[in-house]
């Protein structure tokens, strides 16, 4: 991944392994969601995943919704490892 294109952005969901911070990661391909101090993160095709939370005829963009698909998929694949 290319480091000068990374946007991070702290959410406020906490990581249910070590209780610090997710960070949503984001480029202009992929987001990735996850966790700095355990180095664990989810990543997704950004387009993919923005497309279905955007309502395109309100003009609206459900934030929280994404937020809460990609906390579930990350909980849900490192409770595996
Ligand atoms: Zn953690």
């Amino acid at each position: 991944m290319d480091l000068i294109d990374l946007i991070v952005v702290e959410t406020v969901n906490v990581c249910p392994f070590c209780g610090g911070a997710l960070e949503l990661v984001e480029n202009n391909r992929y987001v990735w969601f996850g966790c700095r101090r355990c180095m664990r993160y989810v990543k997704r095709d950004k387009r993919e995943v923005v497309k279905r939370y955007v309502d395109y005829r309100k003009k609206r963009f459900n934030w929280s919704g994404m937020m809460a698909e990609l906390y579930q998929i990350y909980v849900a694949f490192f409770s595996l490892c």
